[in-house]
């Protein structure tokens, strides 16, 4: 069987040093916030090209820190892509502030930058673009419209380590930055991770203590914190993969190009990128109006494939509110996408095999 991910084989590269890494951890009887969050947070900034990195527990709570920490109000409004994953909206939500919802482009899958300006209003405060897929947004025009309205701009890089936008990473072209490290993104730990990434020092500052119960020295709380914090072990195994982030890209951009050349079947739409270097292929998604036939069809001949994603915020159970909007792109995307294996162990050989197998669709 060609599996969509097989996370024991992306570990299993790392298993001698990893093991090291750990029991390091283990003889220092140290285990949160320690030398190798800061070690690990150090090496991911300078790999970003941001001056901060703040290491947390999770990528959704990486979102929520950084919008917490900019000290928005309850009804505030922040646009978001509508076809994002539900994580980039509850960071929203979570914090009293409204998410407000803009149609992607069909052709990137990325927030369509042409739509957001009729969306804002007095309550808006901040734009947050999410690299869905692993793909850099164009982020000159989110750039130019924050500026012209004087709002901030979040990415939500959870999907996008790595990828690069006019010479500059995801991570770093926006006021501050989320990352997930879930065991299956790009960079991924053996549980739950996370991290904000931000060039403005005030804010890393205060996200340093929001994410320990608001305080910089134990027990005095200037904030109403949170318990986030990325611990040591997890902190180890990234700094282990990161150095390995590149050629696992690589790997993921010579899959990609693969297909790319090799699918070759009218009713199957290809996903397309403005550069390479803007992709780091954490998905390959394609879309077809047959989708669901597809997926049964490449499952019967051995090939796992997912959707992201199967059904669009606004039509979710848990905002309601939202369930009679309509959002024709977005659903549209959610009715045909379908995502191919994909990853840093997927050999070039069973990639023929996909190929194969879905021009005889
Ligand atoms: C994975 C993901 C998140 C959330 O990350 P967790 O670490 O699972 O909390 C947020 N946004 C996007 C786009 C994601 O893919």
């Amino acid at each position: 069987m060609i599996k969509f991910l097989d996370l024991y084989k992306i570990n299993e590269r790392h298993r001698k040093e990893i093991d090291t890494r750990i029991k390091q951890v283990l003889d220092s009887g140290w285990y949160l916030l320690g030398k190798e969050d800061e070690n690990f947070e150090k090496n991911f900034a300078a790999y970003c090209g941001t001056k901060h990195c703040i290491g947390c527990a999770n990528g959704l709570e990486a979102l929520t820190l950084i919008i917490r920490a900019m000290g928005f109000n309850k009804g505030d409004e922040i646009i978001v892509p509508a076809n994002t994953y539900i994580a980039s909206i509850l960071a929203i939500s979570e914090n009293g502030c409204t998410p407000v919802l803009v149609e992607p482009d069909i052709k990137t899958y990325n927030i369509d930058p042409d739509l957001i300006e009729e969306k804002i209003t007095p309550k808006t405060k901040a734009i947050m673009v999410v690299h869905l897929y692993g793909q850099a947004v164009e982020m000159e025009k989110i750039w130019n419209l924050a500026e012209k309205y004087n709002l901030k701009v979040i990415e939500d890089s959870a999907q996008a380590h790595g990828a690069i936008y006019q010479g500059k990473r995801t991570g770093n072209l926006s006021d501050a930055s989320g990352f997930s490290f879930y065991p299956g993104k790009n960079l991924g730990c053996l549980g739950d991770g996370g991290c904000v990434t931000t060039n403005d020092a005030e804010l890393a500052q205060k996200i340093r203590a929001i994410r320990n119960y608001g305080s910089h020295i134990k027990y005095h709380n200037i904030y109403k914190g949170i318990n986030s914090r990325l611990d040591e072990i997890q902190a180890a195994v990234l700094d282990v993969k990161l150095k390995e982030l590149d050629n696992d890209n690589n790997h993921r951009r010579k899959i990609a190009k693969y297909y790319i050349d090799n699918i070759k079947n009218p009713e199957i739409i290809l996903p397309e990128t403005y550069d390479k270097d803007a992709h780091v292929w954490h998905i390959f998604a394609i879309r077809t109006k047959d989708r669901n036939r597809l997926q049964e069809y490449l499952k019967d001949n051995g090939i796992q494939t997912l959707i992201h994603y199967p059904i669009p915020p606004h039509k979710q159970e848990c905002y309601k509110e939202w369930n009679n909007l309509s959002f024709p792109i977005t659903e549209k995307i959610h009715n045909e996408i379908l995502s191919l294996p994909i990853s840093p162990v997927m050999t070039m050989e069973e990639t023929a095999t996909v190929c194969k197998v879905i021009n005889k669709f």
